[in-house]
């Protein structure tokens, strides 16, 4: 599948129901989850690969690794309505992903989710709750030795630092993310936030 299809197949899926703030719900747009996916696809990442996404939401990367070839695919969202949308959207491409409902907090990962190649995700860039993407970069650590993730502009330096010694940023692809009016906190239609995608390679 070309990058384009993929895209156009992924602009298919189903958005959040009702998305709660609190979780920070914003699903993945479909041009840059595609530039995520291709990206690890064509690192050799993705295709006969055991792939998870963390705080899958509507799955959107999930179902899109799937689409590509991952030899199996594990969803995880702490939100059930959210996999409720994500079953859906698995069944209308016909993607077989296992969605898991588990609070990343909680811990034990490796227990839930099993280890693994390749984590894609677009974690809570912590907006809402300051560091709420920690706990997901523990858990990507601590499944997979290569990680695909997505966080805000100029998170460099904060992602090298909490990750000191356990992995490095090997990559870093720019893009941008448009959100669209969804909470009342947003005061326009549409607002452009500046993004980049982080491959992350565990440290032996
Ligand atoms: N990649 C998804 C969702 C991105 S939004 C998509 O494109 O649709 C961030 C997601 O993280 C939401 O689905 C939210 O429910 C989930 N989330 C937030 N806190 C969580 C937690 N503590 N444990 C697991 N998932 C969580």
């Amino acid at each position: 599948m070309k990058l384009k299809q993929l895209e156009m197949t992924l602009q298919r899926l189903r958005g959040f129901s009702r998305p709660r703030a609190s979780l920070e719900q914003y699903q993945t747009p479909a041009p840059l989850a595609a530039r995520l996916l291709y990206h690890a696809l064509m690192k050799g990442d993705i295709k006969g690969k055991q792939v998870a996404d963390l705080g899958c939401g509507t799955g959107v990367l999930a179902i899109g690794a799937a689409l590509l070839g991952a030899e199996s695919v594990t969803g995880m969202d702490i939100d059930e309505k959210a996999l409720a949308v994500a079953r859906e959207n698995a069944d209308l491409l016909d993607a077989e992903v296992a969605f898991i409902t588990a609070d990343v907090r909680e811990g034990g990962c490796r227990e839930r989710i099993g280890t693994c190649d390749t984590v894609v995700m677009n974690p809570p860039f912590g907006a809402q709750k300051a560091h709420a993407d920690r706990p997901f970069i523990d858990c990507a650590l601590a499944v997979a030795e290569v990680t695909y993730s997505i966080f805000n502009a100029g998170s460099i330096p904060f992602v090298e630092a909490y990750t000191a010694r356990k992995a490095e940023i090997d990559e870093k692809i720019g893009g941008s993310f448009p959100i669209q009016r969804t909470f009342a906190f947003h005061t326009k239609d549409v607002q452009e936030i500046e993004v980049e995608i982080l491959r992350l390679k565990r440290i032996a």
